[in-house]
């Protein structure tokens, strides 16, 4: 039996529809062929119906049964409208038919634009609303956006999007978590030293000012992925894996984290890349990139530590990370534990227990005191490790799927968007207002040398 769905792209000309979200469509396609899905893409350019067709296929790719593509291609359409516009939004949704999803693949601003412009027009029975992450581009925006979404369809048709929720690798954070006698047990202050969840890339602008000008590493990876992250890892255990519990404790935790000291200047760091090279790769100066106005002092590297006051993590601090052409690109959770209270007189040198969580590739590290080799009483330290086991699914293909089976539990919840806004604001307002310093560092090196990496 087929399911069919209505999936309209806004957005459909843009990076993410054709390099991420179109692709987990077609993994979804290959492990769940019972979906029938007309795809309707919508944006400003002027596309022919064959290049948008050329488009789909090849976005697709190669991990979507051929029967499914051409079953996609058969019956899909692109519209060229402008989606801010109420009689452009009247016109589309009229021709939808009954509970399509509308994927926003949109920048914030054009986001509130069109959810302003969609009210007062006839929306279809079951309409669901995909939203992009950043929700917003600062708390009150945030809180509008909310406001008028609320006006359109209830809160379950609505579906924020942080598709570092659809990674299998953050997902199974709660399995280990909560299912190792070995971590659950540990996982407080008491064991814990420090905790950096770490998310660097070697990529650099590829050519995403038009976006990534404007939102820069805090509002484009922090505020949103990486603070979802810290609360997965974070949070009380839930009575299940529903949707509400899971997503009530998401809040819980984010409620109570708080910048280190209170402090945005101390407790935060920026960056901006120089020219450099990757891979062997030139990379230009970020601000002589196409479409950058240096005078907005985008930051491509953020970094920010915060707290989460709790019995369980009082005094532990959580530093979190993000940066674009970096050279080592670090990816993942790093927990460092506490030495243990005593160690026999005659040990040499006892490292740390050090547990990684590798998100790309996915893996986990345990780092262990061992005895060394040549000293019986001289600890080295060994490393117990295992790969985890991947999705079929890409990330976006997991988020469509929850969405076309109506499941928020893999998407981000109203008051959960604000709550990480609320967190990071008085670094943004510090940063807009000069207080921290805007560091540099070479494109392919590990950061600004005054940060001892
Ligand atoms: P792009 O700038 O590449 O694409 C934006 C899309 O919006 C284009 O299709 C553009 O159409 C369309 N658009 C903008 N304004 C209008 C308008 N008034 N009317 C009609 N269409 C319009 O951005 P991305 O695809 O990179 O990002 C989109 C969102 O997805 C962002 O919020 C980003 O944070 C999020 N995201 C992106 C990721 C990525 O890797 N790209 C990863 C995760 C999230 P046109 O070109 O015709 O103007």
């Amino acid at each position: 039996m087929t399911t069919p769905v209505t999936l309209a792209i806004l957005g459909a000309s843009g990076d993410l529809a054709h390099r991420l979200l179109i692709p987990g469509l077609g993994t979804l396609l290959n492990t769940h062929p019972h979906y029938d899905v007309t795809l309707v893409g919508c944006a400003a350019d002027e596309l022919t119906h064959d290049e948008w067709v050329g488009r789909v296929k090849e976005a697709l790719g190669d991990k979507c049964p051929k029967e499914s593509i051409e079953r996609v291609i058969a019956t899909t359409r692109y519209e060229k409208l402008d989606l801010t516009n109420s009689e452009d939004l009247r016109g589309l949704l009229s021709g939808l038919g009954e509970a399509p999803v509308l994927y926003l693949a949109l920048p914030p601003s054009i986001t509130l634009r069109l959810c302003e412009a969609l009210q007062g027009i006839d929306i279809p029975a079951g309409l669901r609303l995909g939203l992009e992450k950043p929700f917003g581009s600062d708390l009150e925006s945030a809180r509008r956006l909310n406001e008028l979404l609320a006006g359109l369809v209830p809160e379950n048709q609505i579906f924020r999007i942080d598709h570092f929720l659809g990674k299998s690798v953050v997902l199974n954070l709660l399995g280990l978590r909560f299912t190792n006698r070995i971590f659950e047990q540990t996982w407080n202050k008491h064991n814990i030293e420090r905790v950096e969840i770490t998310v660097d890339e070697a990529l650099a602008l590829e050519g995403r000012a038009r976006y990534y000008d404007g939102a820069g590493a805090m509002r484009d990876m922090i505020q949103s992925h990486l603070l979802l992250v810290l609360a997965l890892f974070a949070m009380e255990e839930p009575p299940s894996l529903n949707e509400r519990d899971v997503r009530d404790l998401i809040a819980l935790m984010l409620r109570h984290t708080q910048l280190w000291d209170d402090d945005p200047v101390a407790a935060s760091r920026r960056a901006r890349y120089t020219a450099g090279q990757i891979g062997g790769r030139e990379i230009p100066n970020y601000v002589d990139e196409p479409g950058v106005d240096p005078s907005r002092n985008t930051e491509t590297l953020a970094e920010v530590t915060v707290r989460i006051n709790t019995d369980r993590w009082a005094g532990v601090p959580f530093r979190l990370r993000s940066g674009k052409a970096l050279g080592d690109a670090r990816n993942g959770i790093t927990v460092l534990f506490r030495p243990v209270d005593h160690v026999p007189d005659g040990f040499i040198g006892v490292p740390p227990n050090v547990l990684s969580i590798g998100m790309k590739p996915a893996n986990i590290k345990l780092g262990i005191s061992t005895n060394a080799e040549s000293n019986r009483f001289a600890l080295d330290q060994s490393v117990l490790s295992t790969d985890l086991a991947e999705s079929p699914l890409k990330p976006y293909g997991e988020i469509l799927d929850s969405i076309f089976r109506g499941d928020p539990l893999l998407t981000v919840r109203g008051d959960v968007a604000e709550e990480c806004w609320r967190i990071v604001e008085p670094v943004i307002e510090a940063w807009e207002s000069g207080l921290v310093p805007l560091d540099e560092y070479r494109a392919g090196g590990a950061g600004p040398s005054s940060w001892n990496l």
